[in-house]
């Protein structure tokens, strides 16, 4: 248990992710066909799946960017249900849960590192300044970019980037994050010091969703794995199980080319 990345065991030992018979369109382009699948809560669950196959959207619906056309999504013991009226109350308690890292960062350039962090917590839980700039610094030395505070994200590295960016959303003490191909914008060597942190706070007990094509971390901090292919869920299980011996041809036709 790593006190410094989490700070709300208590309760994250209760967050789980539902997902029910979500379906979302583009246009008349059927992104998600009813896809159902749960995330036990502190489980790390590996999405793959060729390009196109939904995985960002799947991600983007998780966490209320995109709204899905049926279906419905629990984190906690919040649902939001296509079917009714959602209220912008109940979206924001359920948007405040979940925390999302991009492949591109998304950190704001202008701000210094420092200011990236403790903003978002200033205007989304109300802390005052010092608290939020007390947090950032915490979980700044935990993942040893504490020298970097007073930059612009610019003269950072990608994967200091992009761990820059995992801290910011674990300062808003998320019960969930999502992780979308975290490492793809990355060299290999760099993108390791991203995936040491997303191993740290699996080993902490954080609910995770990863999309990603780093098969070693899928197997190694995965417990589930699921496969995506046109909108649906073609298997999912053990990511070893799935790695030895895939079902589907599909399956076995994209870890060929992956691994
Ligand atoms: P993946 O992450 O698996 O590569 P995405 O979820 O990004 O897949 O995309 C799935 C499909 O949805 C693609 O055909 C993509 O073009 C389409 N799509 C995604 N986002 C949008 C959007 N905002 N508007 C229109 N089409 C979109
Ligand atoms: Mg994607």
């Amino acid at each position: 248990m790593n006190p410094g990345l989490i700070t709300q065991s208590n309760e994250l030992a209760h967050a789980g992710v539902e997902i029910s018979h979500l379906s979302k369109s583009f246009g008349d382009n059927l992104v998600l066909d009813d896809i159902s699948m749960s995330v036990k809560p502190g489980s790390v669950t590996a999405l793959i799946g060729p390009s196109g196959s939904g995985k960002s959207t799947l991600l983007r619906c998780v966490n209320l960017l995109e709204t899905p056309d049926a279906g419905s999504v629990t984190v906690g013991t919040q649902t939001i249900d296509a079917g009714t009226t959602i209220k912008d109350r109940d979206l924001l308690a359920l948007r405040r849960q979940v925390g999302m890292v991009f492949q591109s960062f998304n950190l704001f350039p202008h701000y210094t590192v420092l200011r990236n962090i403790a903003f978002p917590q200033e205007k989304i839980l109300g802390r005052s300044r010092a608290e939020a700039e007390e947090r950032a610094m915490t979980l700044l030395e935990r993942v040893g970019l504490k020298e970097k505070a007073l930059q612009h994200p610019g003269r950072c590295s990608g994967g200091q980037q992009q761990r820059i960016a995992i801290v910011r959303a674990l300062a808003l003490n998320p019960r969930v994050m999502l992780f979308d191909e975290p490492t793809s914008a990355l060299d290999p060597e760099v993108g390791i010091e991203v995936l040491a942190v997303m191993r740290e706070l699996a080993d902490a007990g954080m609910t995770m969703i990863v999309v990603t094509h780093e098969m070693q971390f899928a197997r190694d901090v995965g417990d589930h794995l699921v496969v995506m292919a046109e909108g649906h869920i073609i298997e999912q299980g053990n990511p070893a199980e799935i790695m030895a011996s895939p079902r589907e041809e599909r399956t076995r036709r994209f870890l060929s080319a992956v691994l």
